[in-house]
């Protein structure tokens, strides 16, 4: 329940927002499959990245029915760019859910949004309210600073007892009867207006309530505990090459990053390891019966960092007489390679090799 302070900072914001607000197509609709697209695409994406995502994706998939009826490859290729593609996977097992669970109409409760593959709490709350102005408040990382800042919290964002005290803060906060626009002013705020480095608190209209301005203390917030280490993984990717045109991908299926892509025969070593030494382990055999005769070439080397994992990749050329026969790899001619969704690490090798890959 609300207090009369908690209305009053709501009103402040929602005001602030009804004049500051960016115009972005998902916010003129209450239709609950683009609202859930847009924030699933913009979790981990910023707005003007996403932006040109969101308008290919709703096009070619302006329902949640079409979308469940598509081929995953062609979800995965319109994602392919955006990283992090459980994203897209989980997009598409949702929407089948939708179609066979909820026979092609979106779910209102919130218990059932939030039992769709890849929703959690913060979508489930920001479909609910932003499409039936339902009572659930949004807490994202912008309405953690927010929040963190205006009431000086000192428990850390990424602890359990800290995402259970802004979630419990965050919802006395709600202005229950404009919840959706509620959730949209705090997280615009925090976008726009309480931004992570330097804020303009001079001119915030929130600043007369803000008590970690108040106390000069702006840069403290929002508290963390501690950053998570980053992995370093090294790859070997051989781009093997027949006489006759073709060439060889592997679909990643196993639980790790880009499951659901494709990308060249892989050697993942637990450290970077000279080609000699390759060509002599089992995995190398696995693919090439004759390894120690091949000549490898050695193309070039990328660092590609994501989140928690650096990944060192090394690429090189092998020109063989027939393809290896194998289960695991699809052998393709070398100019049908670009249809195929692929990791912006082997994008970019592909590019670099003058392949064209949308
Ligand atoms: S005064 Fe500064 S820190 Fe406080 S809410 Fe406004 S912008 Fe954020």
């Amino acid at each position: 329940m609300s207090t009369e302070k908690d209305l009053r900072l709501s009103s402040i914001l929602i005001r602030w927002y009804e004049r500051n607000k960016r115009e972005l197509p998902w916010r003129d609709t209450t239709d609950p499959y683009i609202i859930w697209i847009s924030e699933i695409i913009l979790q981990q994406t910023r707005v003007d990245q996403g932006y040109a995502y969101f308008n290919r994706f709703v096009k070619r998939f302006p329902s949640v029915g079409l979308l469940a009826q598509a081929e995953e490859d062609e979800v995965l290729k319109l994602w392919q760019g955006l990283g992090y593609y459980s994203r897209a996977r989980n997009l598409h097992a949702a929407a089948k859910m939708v179609l066979d669970k909820y026979h092609g109409i979106f779910p209102r409760g919130y218990t059932d949004v939030l039992s769709l593959k890849g929703v959690g709490e913060y979508t489930a709350a920001a479909i609910v309210s932003f499409a039936y102005n339902q009572p659930h408040a949004v807490v994202d990382g912008n309405v953690f600073r927010v929040l963190s800042r205006i009431f000086a919290v000192e428990e850390p964002i990424d602890s359990t007892r800290g995402k259970k005290l802004f979630s419990q803060l965050a919802q006395e906060l709600l202005d229950d009867k404009r919840a959706g626009l509620h959730n949209q002013a705090v997280m615009e705020f925090g976008a726009l207006q309480c931004v992570p480095v330097s804020p303009d608190c001079n001119n915030c209209p929130a600043s007369v309530m803000c008590l970690a301005y108040a106390q000069s203390k702006v840069n403290v917030y929002p508290v963390k505990a501690g950053k998570q280490k980053v992995r370093s993984r090294f790859f070997n990717y051989f781009d093997i090459r027949s006489g006759d045109g073709h060439m060889l991908l592997h679909k990643r299926t196993a639980k790790d990053i880009w499951q659901g892509l494709y990308e060249l025969p892989l050697i993942e070593t637990v450290q970077a390891m000279p080609v000699e030494e390759l060509q002599r382990t089992d995995s190398f055999r696995r693919i090439f019966k004759n390894g120690d005769e091949l000549h490898v070439k050695y193309i070039t080397q990328m660092k590609h960092v994501l989140s928690h994992q650096t990944i060192y990749a090394t690429f090189y050329r092998v020109t063989i007489s027939a393809m290896p026969d194998n289960d695991e790899y699809l052998g393709m001619k070398v100019e049908d390679a670009g249809e195929y969704p692929v990791s912006r690490l082997v994008h970019k090798y592909l590019e670099s090799e003058g392949f064209s890959n949308g």
